[in-house]
């Protein structure tokens, strides 16, 4: 049957164009490929085995919202979601409101984890602050303290894997990124299962929405009344994502399919890098634990305690990075 903008594969009406396929998609059909993308990420890369217990990072937004409904709608496995509270005022507090409706809707145990109690500060109180606003990007401290708590709650509850709702837009920007930072050890790092450290203080992640576009996980969420929050965190824009998020919309307006292009583009030259990196640090890979908090690192002390070390003694102005107890 042909297809157009207006009209989906099976003859009814469509209401998306996916621009790199040149075909349109009704909302029954759209609805089976987000399903079977997301089963077959997850089946290609082994990313659930019966027996694990999967915690998911659930922030109330549309990926993670669309993520713990999926996983609920098609695995059996024992699922609990960790809700994390950076105190970012009224949008997060939203957002909140929005993952614990769906989680009851669903009827998965949830915990909320904050930053205020974890850390001893929250996310607007470092940015109310002029001295700190100036000197760092929010995204960059929430993000660390974000993966720490994560990791940290995800591994208290016993879960093995740690489910993250990163979509393709947002994994090609990863790739990008680390391109312009010239970072090969966290480049190496990306991909749906992206752990290359075993570590039993380190719970894997797993992305099974990486390969779903934006636009596709909103549909979806929308065709079936997934409760998610639309408003975006007042605190984004200040980062190099940002950026990169505005030239590869850019491009991908002009080429279409450029996403799904670097994304392809990173996984067949994965296995490559690793090969390398493993040869060339072979007794390397082992990890450490953080002096400070016991977390696993790779260095003396965690980023996040270097960072919470910042914020808590304020010696980043005087140019002071040292850990102090
Ligand atoms: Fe945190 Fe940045 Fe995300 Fe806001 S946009 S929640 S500051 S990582
Ligand atoms: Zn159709
Ligand atoms: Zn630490």
């Amino acid at each position: 049957m042909k297809t157009s903008k207006l009209q989906c594969e099976c003859g009814r009406k469509s209401i998306y164009f996916k621009e790199n396929e040149g075909r349109g998609y009704c909302k029954l059909c759209l609805s089976k490929y987000v399903e079977k993308n997301f089963k077959k990420t997850i089946g290609k890369e082994k990313l659930i085995e019966n027996n694990d217990k999967i915690a998911v990072a659930l922030s109330g937004g549309k990926d993670s919202s669309l993520l713990l409904f999926l996983l609920k709608k098609f695995f059996r496995n024992e699922i609990y979601a960790i809700i994390v509270d950076e105190g970012i005022g009224e949008y997060r507090e939203k957002s909140i409101e929005k993952a614990k409706e769906l989680c009851t809707k669903l009827g998965v145990k949830y915990e909320i984890v904050s930053f205020k109690e974890e850390l001893g500060f929250s996310m607007k109180e470092i940015f109310e602050n002029s001295e700190m606003r100036k000197k760092l990007v929010p995204c960059t401290y929430c993000g660390v303290f974000r993966r720490y708590l994560l990791n940290k709650k995800a591994r208290e509850i016993n879960a093995n894997k740690l489910a993250v709702g990163i979509n393709i837009e947002d994994e090609a920007e990863s790739i990008l990124m680390n391109i312009i930072r010239g970072d090969i050890e966290r480049f190496v790092k990306l991909g749906a299962y992206p752990s290359i450290i075993e570590d039993e203080k380190f719970v894997p992640r797993i992305k099974p929405l990486r390969n779903l576009s934006e636009k596709e996980i909103i549909l979806y969420d929308k065709i079936h009344k997934i409760p998610f929050e639309k408003k975006r965190c007042p605190f984004r824009g200040n980062s190099i994502r940002f950026d990169v998020r505005k030239i590869l919309k850019n491009l991908e307006k002009r080429y279409p399919g450029t996403k799904y292009q670097i994304v392809r583009f990173y996984d067949k030259i994965k296995p490559f890098l690793l090969e390398k990196i493993k040869e060339s640090r072979e007794k390397e890979v082992k990890m450490n634990y953080c002096k400070f908090c016991g977390e696993p690192t790779s260095r003396e002390f965690c980023k996040a305690c270097e960072l919470i070390n910042k914020i808590k003694s304020g010696l980043l102005n005087k140019g002071n990075n040292s850990i102090e107890k």
